[in-house]
């Protein structure tokens, strides 16, 4: 019997609720079982992870690799700061700008972005699609294609011709994405109510950066959660939150499942860490949208994130298009969004290790919730025989302290600066490759664009745009 390509030897493994020691076999990129040591067969490559945790890889499931400058952030940079980071698999946002690509609102845009990806990428890699008005007849053939979801925004034009939409306009998106199983994705804040407040803070000279959070209320997060469920069950749509901030909306998300919404939360680590007190330590760094919010919420928050009222972790992964300069005077001149996809798991896992939020519960959020979300699962997001080998081993005692320099990100900074971690990962490895290796932030090797695309819930198919999917 010819050897398999990988035997991981002696890896503790989270199954059915407790830590296993097992093997873990790995052939053509899949896991094809877990095994006692002496079980395992011959290999090309063996890994001997003996007191090494063996998690399975994150899914992000919103970045923003393609927007901005292409010296802050491309799908190369932004797969390197996924690998060195524990995720193995990346859902690109819609929103992209040149000279990256085209937004993602049509099948041939779509298909760029994918060849990007395949070009460029270290890892797997999904994308979703946008909707506004001048794409509603393209948007069956997105999901056809196999984006994750189709994302509108209620207020601001991300890209030119990828323009904000009217209550009308979402509603038709709901309408053509009703029973596809692809969710409506929405950045949910009310912008009339966003627009108001902000106009009186500068109208009353109030531009320092500890006003940002009253430029974009709560109200406002709250008011377009709710509307925008209420169009979705209306329109027997799923509904997908992006990047929820506020702890105080969560009771209007139970409200809206309690009356038959299929209604999913992502949040990122950024609002269940860091409160308005940011404003004051880091100045315009700390501008990202929607905003930070007080200690309350987030205190609200990081309990729905461990009941289960938040589905899954999304990082929102930006380079922001221009500088944040520190002592800058007007908030509302800085660019938004924070780095994050390099820091979220190895940030995250220290909750699992102090006991804040239980193993499986953190490996949901972090891989399995995203994943079966968009239909990725059990491919992605999983260790499980049939799965891709995606998977993250973790040194349950190395010891590491974030240093913006240090992190494969071209980003100005990071919000986790100073921040000492002990349980990090040691190695990353995609379909069976090692893609990053050594403590955290460890060395990412440079093995091209070997990342493929995950079209979401599909099997295989052939996409309609004349690129193939990947064959299963
Ligand atoms: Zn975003």
């Amino acid at each position: 019997m010819s050897p398999v390509d990988l035997v991981v030897r002696s890896a503790r493994v989270r199954w059915a609720g407790e830590w296993v020691e097992t093997g873990v076999v790995v052939d053509g990129g899949r896991i094809v079982r877990l095994a006692k040591d002496p079980q395992l067969p011959t290999a090309d490559r063996t890994i001997d992870a003996t007191g090494l945790l063996l998690l399975p890889g994150a899914v992000d499931t919103h970045t923003h690799f393609t927007y901005g400058r292409p010296d802050r952030t491309d799908i190369g940079t932004g797969s390197r700061v996924c690998a060195s980071g524990g995720v193995t698999t990346f859902v690109e946002q819609a929103a992209s700008t040149p000279p990256h690509c085209p937004p993602t609102l049509t099948v041939a845009s779509l298909g760029a972005k994918v060849a990007l990806g395949r070009a460029e990428s270290l890892v797997d890699f999904g994308v979703h699609g946008g909707g506004c008005s001048g794409n509603l007849a393209e948007i069956p053939s997105l999901v056809r294609a196999g984006v994750a979801g189709v994302k509108v925004y209620m207020g601001w034009n991300p890209v030119g011709e990828y323009t904000a939409c009217d209550d009308a306009t979402i509603l038709t998106v709901a309408e053509r994405l009703a029973g596809t199983g692809a969710p409506l994705e929405v950045h949910a804040e009310n912008p009339s109510i966003v627009a108001e407040a902000t106009r009186r803070l500068k109208e009353a000279g109030r531009t320092r950066p500890e006003v940002y959070t009253d430029s974009r209320p709560t109200l406002a997060e709250d008011d377009a959660v709710a509307r925008v469920a209420r169009i979705g069950r209306a329109a027997g749509a799923a509904v997908h939150i992006v990047h929820l901030s506020s702890g105080f909306t969560l009771p209007t998300v139970r409200a809206a499942r309690a009356a038959g919404t299929d209604l999913s939360v992502e949040t990122c680590p950024h609002y269940l860490y860091f409160d308005t007190s940011a404003y004051a330590d880091r100045g315009p760094y700390a501008k990202v949208n929607p905003p930070l919010r007080s200690r309350a919420e987030v205190e609200a928050m990081r309990a729905g994130v461990r009941d289960g009222t938040v589905d899954f972790l999304a990082s929102d992964h930006a380079a922001p298009s221009s500088e944040k300069a520190p002592g800058a005077e007007d908030i509302f001149s800085i660019p938004p969004g924070f780095p994050g996809s390099e820091t979220m798991y190895p940030v995250l896992l220290q909750e699992a290790f102090r006991g804040e939020i239980g193993w499986d519960r953190l490996l949901y959020l972090l891989a399995e919730g995203p994943a079966r979300r968009y239909g990725y699962y059990p491919r992605k997001g999983a260790i499980l025989p049939g799965s891709d080998a995606d998977f993250v081993l973790v040194d349950p005692t190395a010891t590491t302290t974030i240093r913006n320099d240090r992190l494969h990100h071209h980003s100005e900074f990071t919000m986790f600066e100073g921040w000492t971690l002990t349980g990090v990962p040691v190695r990353t490895v995609s379909r069976g490759v090692t893609v990053a290796e050594g403590t955290f932030p460890g060395t990412v090797f440079d093995l091209g664009g070997r990342g493929e695309y995950v079209p979401a819930r599909a099997g295989g198919e052939r996409g309609p745009g004349g690129f193939p999917l990947t064959p299963r």
